[in-house]
């Protein structure tokens, strides 16, 4: 005989839904000309009918754990939970597919925080609240656990997007670069150029960073250099949709709402994707460079890829000057630079249908905190294409030229 409690548990088995379930809702993608545009989705993969509980990304507010409502009363909170739970599947889609990266299959499922304004902390997970709030900008977080005596609970990977908060234009630092139009479209086409004139540069890196991260001036060094949102790279391409989009960028102030710029969605979970070899600990030019690489491939946006390959080659009339390495592109301070993307994405023009798993190869051959551009980005490119293309020694050489065209 069957013992009624069991009985009763069968039957409840059978009232839930076994399978996965699906729920439609409004997010925000890229349409033509990199317009920005609201758009009903079936979002896949929730294990929950009632909230943004995926099976792989649970999503929600700040410090909560519980995430948020599908019918949250909130429709700003609504969108944006949608947006980034769309925007995740799409780039774990890719690495799971495209790339087949056992890494991201095996991912136990991500804890995705909006309007998350603590700072980060290794030894608490995040710090208390009397601690100087974070805005504009986006992160991913390694897992940790509290350090003995903090209390809490240990925690695994997660997303932090920070809420947007408005900075009147007359509060950045002037640049003396321009004294009229948009300054952060001055500071960001600054930032593109090949780097000579320190002073100046300097006083961009001050600007984004208040900018981007208002509170990096007064936290100590090693939050300062944790994953920061690094896609400035993608930046100019952030400011041309803003034509379209004004909200995003008024002209009286500057706010960035990261959670509802797919480009960055993307750039955080492939930090994530490729923390197997290149840990979350730090922020350098080689690791912004390849989270930038894999977000603009998960985009598969021509506007953005005519825009890298518009820079790469540089503004004159033949085409055929590349900006050029420079060893200031190796500091901290342009870890924010087009120059990694561009040289990548030159290797994704050589190699269209082999680029992407060559270069997620190469991080093998990286570290996160002592690679460099100059001498082991290349040269891990340069091994795993000896190891892995098709034609070894015709395909390093066309690498080779590539690379030499860059300035190396
Ligand atoms: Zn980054």
């Amino acid at each position: 005989m069957i013992p009624f409690r069991l009985l009763m548990m069968i039957a409840q088995a059978l009232a839930e839904p076994t399978s996965a379930s699906s729920h439609q809702s409004l997010v925000l993608v890229r349409g033509e000309g990199f317009r920005p545009e609201l758009k009903e989705v079936e979002l896949q993969d929730l294990s929950s009918d009632l909230r943004f509980d995926g099976k792989y990304f649970k999503i929600v507010k700040g410090v909560d754990e519980v995430p948020i409502l599908l019918n949250d009363s909130d429709p700003e909170l609504r969108l944006k939970a949608g947006t980034v739970y769309y925007h995740l599947s799409l780039a774990r889609q890719f690495w799971v597919q495209h790339l087949s990266s056992e890494f991201v299959k095996s991912l136990p499922p991500l804890v995705i925080r909006l309007e998350m304004t603590r700072a980060f902390s290794d030894l608490a997970h995040y710090q208390h609240e009397g601690v100087t709030p974070e805005y504009n900008n986006a992160l991913s977080i390694p897992p940790g656990e509290p350090m003995e005596g903090v209390g809490g609970d240990p925690w695994g990977n997660e997303i932090w997007f920070r809420p947007k908060k408005q900075i009147f234009t007359r509060d950045l630092p002037g640049s003396g670069l321009s004294s009229s139009g948009n300054p952060i479209s001055a500071y960001l086409q600054a930032l593109t150029r090949p780097i000579k004139d320190s002073v100046a540069s300097r006083l961009i890196q001050i600007t984004l960073q208040q900018w981007f991260h208002p509170a990096t001036l007064v936290t100590p060094y090693r939050n300062q250099v944790l994953q920061q949102v690094g896609t400035l790279a993608l930046g100019s391409l952030i400011l041309k949709g803003s034509r379209y989009l004004d909200s995003w960028f008024l002209e009286k102030y500057y706010y960035l709402d990261t959670a509802m710029i797919p480009e960055i969605i993307y750039h955080e979970f492939s930090h994530i994707a490729l923390s197997d070899q290149l840990k979350l600990t730090l922020s350098t030019p080689v690791l912004e460079g390849l989270a930038d690489y894999f977000a603009t491939a998960i985009s598969g946006n021509p506007e953005i890829a005519s825009n890298i390959r518009q820079y790469s080659l540089s503004m004159p009339k033949d085409g055929r000057n590349p900006i050029r390495y420079d060893p200031a592109f190796e500091t901290l301070y342009y870890s924010n630079s087009d120059f990694v993307l561009s040289t990548l994405w030159r290797v994704r023009d050589l190699f269209p249908e082999h680029a992407d798993s060559l270069i997620l190869k190469a991080r093998l051959r990286l570290s996160t905190a002592r690679s460099d551009i100059r001498h082991d980005l290349i040269r891990a490119l340069l091994e795993t294409c000896r190891d892995g293309c098709q034609a070894p020694r015709a395909d390093r050489l066309r690498l080779m030229q590539s690379f030499e065209e860059k300035g190396f």
